[in-house]
C-alpha cells in the first residue's frame, strides 16, 4: 500500500530534512540549470519483503508507517541495509529517536536565538568589549604610577615629590578599582572574579611600593609573581566570551586607542 502522506510529513518533519545518521541535509539546493534534488530515502527499520533485512526481527508493526520508518541518505540507507546484524531494530529505533531529539533542540535553540536576543547577544559583547577597555586602560595607568613610586624608592627622592607619588598611586588605585566594578556589571562572573584578582595583586604591589618595601627582596614584601599571569588569564576569559582570538581583542584595544581614547593627554 506504500507510505502515507501524514506519516511521511511527520516523519520529515521531525527528521529536520537530515539524514538520522549522518545529519547530512537530504534535500540539495537546486542549480541555475536543475532544479532541487532529494537525496534522502523513507527507509524501512523492518523490510517489508520476507528476507529483507530486519524482516519479522522487531514487533509487528505497520510496516509502512511511521514507526517504522526512518529517513536516511542515501549512503546510510545502503549501509544499515548491507550491515543489519550491526544495525538491529532496537538500534535503528534509538538513532531515530536521539536524532528527532537532536533536531528539536536545535529548533528550540535556534528560536531563543532568534533576532532580537541576537541584537542583545552583540549589545552585551560590545558591553563586555568597552568595559575591558576601559578596565585595560585602567590598570595600564596605575601600573605606570605604581612603578614611578618603585623608582623613586630606587631614586631616595625628596619627600614631597615622593608623597605626591604615592597619592598618584592611591588616585590610580581608585580609579582601577572603579573601570574593575563597571566592567564586574557588564562581564561573567569569572572574567568579574579574574579582574578583581588583578586588582587585589596590583594593589599588594602599590602597598609595598608605598611602605618602602618594592623594589626588594625585604622579608615583609608579598610576592608578585602572580600580576602578568592573572592578567593573562583575564585576557583569555575575555577573549572566549567574545567568541575573538586574544590578538583580536588586543588590536580592537589598539584601535581605540588610536580614535582618541583612554591613552595620556599631554
Ligand atoms: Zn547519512
Amino acid at each position: 500500500m506504500g507510505i502515507n502522506d501524514k506519516d511521511r510529513k511527520i516523519l520529515w518533519g521531525r527528521s529536520g530534512n537530515r539524514c538520522a545518521l549522518c545529519q547530512r541535509r537530504l534535500v540539495a539546493d537546486r542549480t541555475a540549470l536543475d532544479p532541487e534534488a532529494v537525496v534522502g530515502d523513507e527507509a524501512h527499520i523492518a523490510a517489508r519483503s520476507p528476507g529483507g533485512p530486519r524482516h519479522n526481527r522487531g514487533p509487528a508493526v505497520a510496516l509502512d508507517s511511521y514507526d517504522n520508518l526512518i529517513l536516511l541518505c542515501k549512503v546510510d540507507d545502503k549501509k544499515v541495509d548491507d550491515q543489519p546484524g550491526h544495525y538491529t531494530v532496537t538500534r535503528l529505533k534509538k538513532i531515530k529517536h536521539d536524532h528527532e531529539a537532536w533536531v528539536q533542540h536545535a529548533l528550540d535553540t535556534q528560536t531563543s536565538l532568534s533576532q532580537p536576543s541576537l541584537e542583545e547577544a552583540n549589545r552585551q559583547k560590545a558591553q563586555l568589549l568597552s568595559g575591558y577597555r576601559v578596565l585595560n586602560a585602567a590598570f595600564d595607568t596605575w601600573k605606570e604610577a605604581i612603578m614611578a613610586a618603585s623608582d623613586a624608592n630606587v631614586l631616595r627622592v625628596d619627600p614631597e615629590e615622593e608623597r605626591a607619588l604615592h597619592a598618584e598611586c592611591t588616585r590610580q588605585w581608585q580609579n582601577a578599582h572603579l573601570a574593575c566594578g563597571q566592567f564586574a556589571a557588564v562581564a561573567t562572573p569569572e572574567c568579574a572574579d579574574l579582574a578583581g584578582r588583578v586588582l587585589d595583586g596590583w594593589k599588594s604591589l602599590a602597598d609595598d611600593v608605598v611602605d618602602g618595601l618594592w623594589p626588594s627582596d625585604h622579608p615583609g614584601a608579598d610576592q608578585h609573581d602572580d600580576l602578568d599571569i592573572n592578567r593573562d588569564e583575564l585576557l583569555s576569559a575575555v577573549s572566549t566570551e567574545l567568541g575573538m582570538t586574544r590578538s583580536a581583542v588586543l588590536n580592537s584595544l589598539r584601535a581605540a586607542g588610536k580614535l582618541g581614547g583612554t591613552g595620556k593627554r599631554f
